[in-house]
């Protein structure tokens, strides 16, 4: 019993893209892979940015005008400031910046307003004994970059939340702006709705090839789709990898990951899709409208699902539990042994929940430091990738998309430094482990 999530979104205006069956462009300046919220934030922040009206030819190619598989429209459309890298905790300062202002961004003329449905709710971060420390080094960081967040005691908890089993709480922290959640597709439709009126073409058909220059770097030339509707490689200056979850199986194909091992070449790009389940459940007599998006440290987590009663519920499995990827099937065993116990214990009028229907989909998780990895490959030099968000690449997508526009046509990052973000430090072994990541 698989699930949209947008269908689960009373009032979504999820619908399949319209494909239009022109042949692409013989040449592009920029053809972006992927059609999902982070290919689409790309390809408007570049057009935003172009010099001259019409001077940057962007093709953005999806293979799936359905979207059955790709993230964002199956994730659960949670924005938090409440990260630990100072990257993070900044990609989502500026993500919310651009979606309370909707509509001055993204607003197309003599077009219905956009309406993201944005629920303003803090994420409720629960601490025991173990990490309340590490809660504390955060709530430290997040302040200092800015983030409005409190931290409360197990009594003000239960002040403020009185349906919440305290037990084994020694501190949580309380996102008290700029969190909540959205409907996931209305974002993506308007990156790309405002995208195309701004002139960038989008083509439907799988990047299955690429031509590449080996010179002292290599250089893809031209990008292959035969499996579009209309077959015509695009030749291009630049490439961008925003395939999500897949993303792994374009750099396959232009050998990285095949090279002598210990050299670049040998490294792969380090993501890969991993199955997370998403449960809805109704509990007439639930937390309500006050509702947070409520995080426990077990790694269970759930919130509000419009105004009925209904509520999302979660969990990422253990490593070792890793769910088959082969296929988007819920385990609803998983809930009765891993989520429910866990969810009634810390909320117990959950004991009485009834499961309506559930979904899965793939995090394009980072197997290195479940991060994004944003920038060039240092041995392709008109690669570009924005991938392996690992959970968190929706909210972060508009501060995302901008960045890798600033990389491309500005040379390098002129409002957010995510240098650190790139693929070099795969290369240096440094991962950038968030603490608390969900
Ligand atoms: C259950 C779940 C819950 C989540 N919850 C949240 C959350 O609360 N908040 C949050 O910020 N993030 C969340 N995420 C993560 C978030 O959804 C992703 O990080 C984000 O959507 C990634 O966007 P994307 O555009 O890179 O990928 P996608 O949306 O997957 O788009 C990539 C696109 O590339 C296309 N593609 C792939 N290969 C090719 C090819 N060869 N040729 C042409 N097209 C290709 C695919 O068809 C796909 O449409 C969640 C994810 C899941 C699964």
């Amino acid at each position: 019993m698989r699930k949209k999530a947008s269908d689960a979104l009373p009032g979504s205006s999820w619908s399949p893209l319209e494909i239009t069956p022109n042949l692409p462009p013989e040449r592009a300046d920029i053809v972006i892979v992927g059609g999902g919220v982070m290919g689409w934030s790309i390809a408007y922040w570049l057009k935003q940015k172009e010099r001259v009206r019409g001077g940057v030819k962007v093709v953005v190619v999806e293979k799936d005008p359905k979207y059955s598989q790709a993230s964002t429209v199956l994730s659960a459309g949670g924005i938090r400031q409440q990260f630990s890298l100072p990257e993070n905790i900044h990609l989502s300062l500026a993500s919310a910046d651009f979606m309370r202002n909707i509509n001055e961004h993204l607003g197309v003329l003599d077009e219905d307003p956009i309406d993201l449905q944005f629920n303003q709710s803090g994420y409720l971060f629960l601490a025991s004994e173990q990490v309340a420390h590490i809660m504390e080094e955060n709530y430290s960081t997040q302040r200092y970059a800015g983030a409005k967040v409190s931290l409360l005691s197990p009594t003000q908890v239960k002040e403020k939340f009185p349906w919440i089993n305290t037990d084994g709480v020694v501190l949580a922290s309380y996102g008290l702006e700029n969190e909540g959640w959205f409907d996931p597709w209305t974002l993506l439709n308007a990156f790309r709705r405002k995208a195309i009126s701004m002139g960038v073409i989008q083509c439907c058909g799988e990047v299955t090839g690429f031509v590449v220059h080996v010179g002292i770097m290599a250089r893809v030339e031209q990008v292959q789709m035969p499996n579009s509707l209309e077959y015509q490689p695009v030749e291009c200056a630049i490439v961008v990898n925003a395939a999500g979850a897949f993303s792994a199986k374009l750099t396959a194909m232009l050998g990285i990951g095949f090279g002598p091992k210990d050299s670049i070449g040998g490294i792969p790009l380090p993501v890969e899709p991993r199955k997370r389940y998403v449960y809805v459940v109704h509990c007439p007599d639930g937390p309500g409208l006050d509702s947070p998006f409520l995080i426990d440290y077990s790694g269970v987590y759930f919130r509000r699902e419009g105004l009925g009663g209904n509520y999302i519920v979660g969990r990422s499995p253990e490593e070792a539990e890793e769910p088959d990827t082969s296929n988007l099937e819920v385990d609803h065993q998983f809930f009765e042994d891993k989520v429910w116990p866990n969810l009634a214990s810390r909320v117990p009028v959950f004991e009485k929940l009834k499961v309506k229907s559930a979904w899965a989909g793939f995090y394009d998780y980072n197997t290195f430091d479940q991060n994004g990895i944003i920038g060039m490959h240092p041995l392709i030099n008109n690669m570009y990738f924005a991938t392996g968000f690992s959970g968190h690449g929706l909210q972060h997508s508009p501060a995302v998309g901008r960045s890798v526009a600033e990389l491309i046509l500005d040379g390098n990052f002129t409002t957010l430094n995510l240098s650190g973000l790139g693929f070099r430090r795969i290369l240096a072994n440094e991962p950038m482990l968030e603490k608390n990541i969900v």
